[in-house]
């Protein structure tokens, strides 16, 4: 839904030429459509079908947070830049939330030759002996079948079920599959490479009334809890009319972009998200829970959102330098692979220190006068690991980051793109898979280097896809033998 098309630089860094910020830009215009009726400063098409606005919330936190970035030396996000604070876009239409299958597959769903076979698992791509696709075997419940492939195969299993897929097929590191018995079709370093984004969260309380009210003592001011009946009345209103609450995200599509790297000071390499929770918030537990934290800061967090508003800082590491690794451990295939993110493991400590800088420097900034007027207090959370340490010094800092990092569902770069002769290439800038023919990869699992978006990227890699097989199999379907 966030939608960020990243920097020039994200691409620049890929280092492939077909790739470069500067050739990409035309196919995000193909697939975009700004539906806004204000500029934007990002570049964005007008065009295409995936549709883009922003959501009309009027948070009360958007206008002391922009105050606190401005006192870091922050300024609203400008066109081509990438440091600043700013509302994101979100792929949206009408208030309804959209997403890829909605965007591109719902509109043809109804022609005769495209067709999704639901609740269907590819388990193996099968070879010929000069290494050409020849078909896919697939479990529909507990039926295997066989699917013949003519032309190619695309995979999109997303980075991580593509190394499973891959890795049963005979496609990954030799000693690997030799290790589970799997005959090598191809040796390449499919799960390597492994990135997600990371982020610590910063619990802060906050009241509401303060920056709003002449008097915070009044019940209006303080009547920021969580309430039942107006839940029912938000759903009712979203079912019924599309409006109300339920048309946006609050305060979660604004988001900061600052640099803690002392050398690339005009470079974002921290991303912060913001969340907020009312007095008593019935999401809140449900949130917690969902992302795992440790029982006893649940406990804690839902405590001090007994009594206060409860905000959330997720600065986020943009482009982490550790990489981690995926790969099968058994070759049935309803087993689950095994995931080694590798957090803060990058020889130089990089990624630890931004984070550290990171969250420090966020710390700080809720002293900010702007967050003062809201009474904004960095809360005490009860972190079982990190109770020997004086609260707000280094060591809590530091047990804090490694205590409460977590990833925000992104992850990419197990089958690399890259240039056909290097190593550690598992797909050429064509959306190939090397070494074998009829295989093509065109979700984020190609993604080199972690850019700071996340869905299009996939998007954009499906549009280069369809050009690529155009010209390929338009020109050559004049001449079947060619095929
Ligand atoms: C809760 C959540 C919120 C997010 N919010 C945002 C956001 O706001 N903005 C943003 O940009 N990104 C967001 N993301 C990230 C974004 O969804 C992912 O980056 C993106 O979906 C990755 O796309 P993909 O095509 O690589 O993989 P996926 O979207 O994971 O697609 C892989 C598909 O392949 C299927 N599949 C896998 N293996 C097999 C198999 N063996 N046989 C058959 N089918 C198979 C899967 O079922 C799945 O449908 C969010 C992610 C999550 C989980």
């Amino acid at each position: 839904m966030h939608y960020h098309r990243g920097n020039a630089y994200d691409y620049d860094r890929w280092d492939l030429d077909e790739w470069k910020s500067s050739t990409i830009s035309k196919y995000f215009a193909n697939l975009e459509k700004y539906l806004g009726k204000t500029a934007t400063p990002f570049d964005v098409g007008t065009k295409g079908n995936m549709t883009l606005s922003y959501f009309k919330s009027d948070h009360f936190l958007r206008l002391p947070l922009s105050k606190m970035y401005k006192t870091a030396g922050y300024k609203p996000l400008a066109r081509g830049k990438s440091l600043g604070y700013r509302d994101l876009l979100v792929t949206s239409w009408k208030s309804i939330r959209m997403n890829m299958a909605r965007t591109f597959l719902t509109p043809i769903k109804e022609r005769t030759n495209f067709h999704v076979a639901l609740g269907t698992t590819a388990t193996k791509i099968l070879f010929t002996a000069d290494k050409r696709v020849r078909g896919v075997e697939i479990m529909i419940g507990k039926y295997k079948k066989f699917i013949k492939v003519r032309k190619e195969l695309i995979l999109t299993g997303g980075s991580i079920n593509n190394v499973k897929l891959l890795h049963m097929s005979g496609i990954g590191p030799k000693e690997l599959l030799e290790y589970n018995h799997i005959p090598v079709v191809a040796d390449l370093p499919v799960g390597k490479n492994f990135q997600m984004h990371l982020r610590v969260p910063i619990f802060v309380a906050i009241d509401k009334c303060c920056g709003q009210c002449l008097n915070c003592s009044t019940p209006d001011c303080q009547n920021d809890f969580f309430d039942f009946n107006e839940f029912y009345q938000n759903s009712w209103d979203y079912i019924m009319d599309k409006i109300g609450f339920f048309t946006h995200i609050g305060i979660n599509d604004f988001v900061a972009y600052i640099s803690t790297n002392q050398r690339r000071r005009d470079t974002a390499n921290i991303g912060v998200f913001h969340t907020y929770f009312k007095r008593n918030d019935f999401y809140l537990k449900s949130f917690l829970e969902k992302r795992r934290f440790h029982p006893a800061v649940a406990a804690s967090v839902l405590k001090y959102n007994k009594v206060r508003n409860i905000m959330l800082f997720y600065p986020t590491i943009l482009a982490p330098v550790s990489r981690g690794e995926v790969y099968i451990n058994s070759t049935h295939y309803l087993s689950q692979p095994v995931i080694k993110p590798n957090f803060y493991t990058d020889e130089n400590g990089i990624d630890f220190r931004s984070m550290y800088a990171a969250v420090t420097m966020i710390v700080s900034l809720t002293d900010s006068l702007a967050m003062q007027r809201y009474k904004a207090k960095f809360l005490n959370i009860d972190i079982p690991n990190c109770r020997n340490f004086k609260f707000c010094s280094e060591y809590y800092f530091r047990c804090m980051i490694v205590n409460l990092s977590s990833p925000p569902r992104s992850c990419c770069g197990t089958c690399k793109m890259g240039k056909p002769t290097e190593n550690e290439t598992v797909v050429t800038p064509k959306l190939s898979v090397k070494s074998v023919q009829g295989l093509r990869i065109a979700d984020q699992s190609i993604i080199a280097k972690l850019t700071n978006t996340r869905t299009a990227t996939e998007a954009v890699f499906g549009e280069r896809l369809g050009e690529q097989l155009m010209k390929k199999w338009s020109s050559n379907s004049k001449n079947p033998k060619k095929r």
